[in-house]
C-alpha cells in the first residue's frame, strides 16, 4: 500500500508564488487520487509490494498495465515535484556545484533557465520537464503525461509539473509566468543537488 507523502512545508509556505488553493487540489486531490488508484490497481497483482520504480519500470510499454503505469509515475513524479520546491531561503540559493554543472553542461545559469523555460514551455498539453543526469552531465527534457525518467532509464534532478492542474488556478492559461516564478522562486536547489 502506497500513502500520500507528507509535504516537507505547510499547504500555504509557498505563497504567493503558488497558493494554498492550488496545494488543496493539487497535492490534496489529483495527488491523492493517484495515491488511491494505484492502491487500488495493485492490490492482490504480483505488483503489489514492489517499489514504486519497479513498478514504473515493469509496466512502462504494456498496453494492459497503463492505467499502473500512469498512476504509479504520477506518484513518483509528484512525490519529486514537491520535493524540488521550498518556502525557505536559505535551500533557494543554489550550492557551487550545482552551479558549475549547470555552466559546463548550458553554458551559463541564464542559458539553463532559458532552455528549461523553452522546453516546459514547448511541451504540447499534458507533461513534465526534467532536468536530468547523464554520463556527459545534464540535460533538459520534456515527456507527455505521466512519463517520466525512470521509465526511460535515466537519472530526473529536478522535475516541474506543467499540467494545467499545477498553474491555472494561480496562472491560469499562463504557463510562461509561472515556469519563470518557480525556477526563480520555488526551487530548492539545495535539494536538486543532492542527487547531482
Ligand atoms: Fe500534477
Amino acid at each position: 500500500m502506497f500513502t500520500l507523502m507528507q509535504l516537507p512545508y505547510e499547504k500555504n509556505a509557498l505563497h504567493p508564488y503558488m497558493s494554498d488553493k492550488t496545494l488543496d487540489f493539487h497535492y490534496g486531490k489529483h495527488h491523492q487520487t493517484y495515491v488511491d488508484n494505484l492502491n487500488k490497481l495493485i492490490t492482490g497483482t504480483d505488483l503489489d509490494g514492489l517499489s514504486l520504480e519497479d513498478i514504473i519500470v515493469k509496466t512502462y510499454g504494456e498496453i494492459d498495465k497503463q492505467a499502473v503505469f500512469n498512476n504509479a509515475a504520477q506518484v513518483f513524479n509528484h512525490n519529486l515535484f514537491w520535493q524540488c520546491l521550498t518556502p525557505n531561503q536559505e535551500e533557494k540559493v543554489m550550492p557551487e556545484n550545482l552551479k558549475a554543472a549547470l555552466v559546463g553542461s548550458f553554458g551559463s545559469q541564464e542559458e539553463f533557465y532559458n532552455k528549461f523555460k523553452e522546453v516546459a514551455t514547448s511541451q504540447f498539453g499534458s507533461g513534465w520537464a526534467w532536468l536530468i543526469k547523464n554520463e556527459n552531465g545534464l540535460e533538459i527534457i520534456k515527456t507527455s503525461n505521466a512519463e517520466n525518467p525512470i521509465a526511460l532509464k535515466l537519472q530526473p534532478l529536478f522535475a516541474l509539473d506543467v499540467w494545467e492542474h499545477s498553474y491555472y488556478l494561480d496562472y491560469q492559461n499562463r504557463r510562461g509566468d509561472f515556469i519563470d516564478v518557480v525556477l526563480h522562486n520555488l526551487v530548492n536547489w539545495q535539494f536538486v543537488a543532492t542527487n547531482l
